[in-house]
Parts: C-alpha cells; sequence; structure tokens
C-alpha cells in the first residue's frame, strides 16, 4: 500500500480506503463483513468510511463495524483511520439530518454510541445545509474536537464556493479541518474545475468516493447485469439498468485502452483517479474480498502517458 499526506496535514492515508456503505448493513451476512474489513486491512487499507445513515438498516453498518473491530480488530485501534458523518436523514423529526448544532452533536454521539468508541479519526458535515449558518454547523463540528470526539473534521458534497466558505469559519477556530469528501470518477469529473482548485490553494486534500461509479466502470457489466450485482438489487436505489444501458458503448472503448494498458477496467480507472493530485484516496466499495484484491493491483501501474490520457477523454466527450 501507498500512504500519502492528506494535503499540509501530518495524517497519512492509504491511497485506497473502504466504505461501508453497502454491505455492511443488518440485510447483509456476518462472515462476508468479517471477511472483507479483515482482507482490507491485511492489504494496508487503513481508513474506514462510516456515515450514520449505512445499512440499511440505518445505523446498522456503525453496529456491525464495532462488533467486528472489538473482535477481529482487537488492539489495532491505533493502527485505524475510523471516520463517520452526519448530514443525510437518520431520524424522525426535524433534528435527524442536516447540520444544526443539535443534529450534529447528537448524531456524532449516537455514532459513537453505536461502534463503541471514545473518539472518530475523522467526524464529517455529510452535505451542505442551506438553512443553517455555515458558522453553526463549523462550531458544533469543533466541538466535536475540543471535546476528545474526533480528531480531524471533513466535510463532504459541499461545491467549490461552499467549501471556501466553510473553510473560512473553520479557519476562525483552528479547526483541524483536513479533507473534502467528493464523488469524483470518469464520469463525474466536476470537481476538476470546481473543487480541486479551491483545495490546492488551502493545502487541503479530497478522497474521491464511488471511484469505479459504484461498479459500471469495470468489466462487470459488459455481457449484461449480473445476478448479485449492485445494478441487479432493487433494494439499491442507487444504480439502475438504465445507467448501464446508457454507458455500456463508452465502457466497452475504456475496457479495451485499459487491456492495451495490460490492466483491468477497474485498476485502470482507479490508477485514473489517483493520478489526480488533490486526491489523496480512492474510497472503494467490496461485495467481496477478492474485489479488494483486485483493485489494489491498480498500485502496480499508476502512471498514465500523455497519449492515454488524451484517449481517455476523447472516449469520455463522445
Ligand atoms: P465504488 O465505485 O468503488 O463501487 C463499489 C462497488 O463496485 C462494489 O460494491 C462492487 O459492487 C463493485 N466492484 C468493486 N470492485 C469491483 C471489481 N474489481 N470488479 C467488479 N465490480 C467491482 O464505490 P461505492 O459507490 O461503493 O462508494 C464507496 C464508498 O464511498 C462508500 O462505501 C462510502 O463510504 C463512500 N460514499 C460516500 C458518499 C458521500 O456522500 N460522502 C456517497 C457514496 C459513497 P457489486 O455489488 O456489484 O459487486
Amino acid at each position: 500500500m501507498i500512504y500519502r499526506h492528506v494535503g499540509k496535514s501530518g495524517l497519512r492515508l492509504p491511497a485506497f480506503s473502504l466504505g461501508l456503505w453497502h454491505n455492511f448493513g443488518s440485510v447483509d451476512p456476518m462472515a462476508s463483513q468479517r471477511a472483507l474489513i479483515k482482507r482490507a486491512f491485511d492489504l494496508g487499507i487503513t481508513y474506514f468510511d462510516l456515515a450514520n445513515n449505512y445499512g440499511p438498516i440505518p445505523g446498522s453498518a456503525e453496529e456491525n463495524f464495532g462488533r467486528i473491530l472489538r473482535n477481529d480488530l482487537a488492539g489495532h485501534r491505533d493502527e485505524l483511520v475510523i471516520a463517520s458523518k452526519a448530514g443525510y436523514d437518520m431520524w424522525p423529526g426535524p433534528y435527524g439530518s442536516f447540520g444544526s448544532r443539535k443534529s450534529i452533536i447528537a448524531s456524532a454521539n449516537q455514532s459513537l454510541q453505536r461502534m463503541g468508541l471514545d473518539y472518530v479519526d475523522i467526524f464529517y458535515s455529510h452535505r451542505f445545509d442551506p438553512q443553517t449558518d455555515l458558522a453553526e454547523t463549523a462550531g458544533a463540528l469543533d466541538d466535536l474536537v475540543r471535546q476528545g470526539k474526533a480528531l480531524y473534521i471533513g466535510i463532504s458534497n459541499y461545491d467549490g464556493a461552499q467549501t471556501a466558505a466553510m473553510m473560512a469559519e473553520f479557519e476562525k477556530l483552528r479547526t483541524p479541518f483536513i479533507i473534502h469528501q467528493v464523488r469524483y470518477n470518469m464520469f463525474n469529473r466536476q470537481p476538476e474545475t470546481d473543487l480541486f482548485p479551491v483545495l490546492k490553494s488551502a493545502g487541503k486534500a479530497a478522497i474521491g468516493f464511488s471511484p469505479l461509479s459504484q461498479g459500471l466502470l469495470t468489466d462487470k457489466y459488459l455481457n449484461g447485469i449480473p445476478a448479485n450485482s449492485r445494478a441487479s438489487r432493487s433494494s439499491s436505489p442507487f444504480l439502475q439498468p438504465k445507467q448501464v444501458a446508457s454507458t455500456i458503448k463508452t465502457v466497452q472503448a475504456l475496457n479495451d485502452l485499459a487491456h492495451s494498458r495490460h490492466q483491468t477496467l477497474a485498476e485502470m480507472a482507479l490508477a485514473w483517479n489517483l493520478r489526480e493530485p488533490e486526491l489523496v484516496s480512492v474510497l472503494i466499495g467490496a461485495s467481496r474480498p477478492g474485489q479488494l484484491d483486485d483493485n489494489v493491483k491498480a498500485l502496480a501501474h499508476l502512471d498514465f502517458t500523455t497519449d492515454e490520457l488524451a484517449e481517455i477523454d476523447r472516449i469520455l466527450d463522445r
């Protein structure tokens, strides 16, 4: 594994991090969850990404992760970076989502309790709240640090201008804000012009989520939608068969280019994300340990020629 500094902070993160958005809920077998976490750790993946609402049912991913931590990774806490977030809908009523002081502090306390932790390494505001003053959200996050409940602070899904405004609030408080979690992959390149310049000028870093566009940027859908894939699961509204259909020609062309580099498409897509200097880590998901083994092979060939990058741009622009 390669570990890189998160912007100008002293913290280093692995080039590959594991997200627990899918496959760690109360509906998922515990044996497969344990196998995934253990394989990730053995591969040098030290960063595990959670949120209050990951499941289903919401909260169950944090409970399951806490269980695995106690049973399988006892004694390894200081080798791990554990993150959680608050901001999306979590509990009924006016306090279970967004960025008020009430919501952020209550949610963080719940997350710690579910995971059985005294503190998380990174706590994120999961989304911009148009109805709450940024100073209030920043103040609540800062207090989590002062209370010893979080070591570092991050934000997620804020655009470039919102990020700049939030960073100004953190600056006033001297909050250890270090990282932005953003959707970045070959099909979502907006951060290149909107967010990354803002982070670069402040010496901050991004961690990219859905780097494989939830599996679209792999060879798995080239011959239809296999059973047990994310697009086949009606329980997941996030990846639909129509997205597979609308991207398939592009994916085929990218797959051919990946083969000319002696890589799988997943490896090339991940290496392409990691070429971006502002991106410290790619936050991958996996439904089985073999996918983790396959994906970290990207590290063997991270370089791109100018011609390859131009060809990728051409394929994506079609
Ligand atoms: P990816 O784009 O990496 O998609 C992961 C899925 O792709 C896997 O679950 C698997 O799905 C498939 N896959 C992975 N590797 C391979 C492979 N080698 N070959 C074929 N298929 C493969 O990331 P996610 O969308 O899962 O997001 C990752 C993490 O990012 C989340 O867990 C979460 O922590 C974070 N995130 C944060 C958000 C935010 O708002 N801050 C929003 C979304 C995600 P299959 O089931 O088909 O096997």
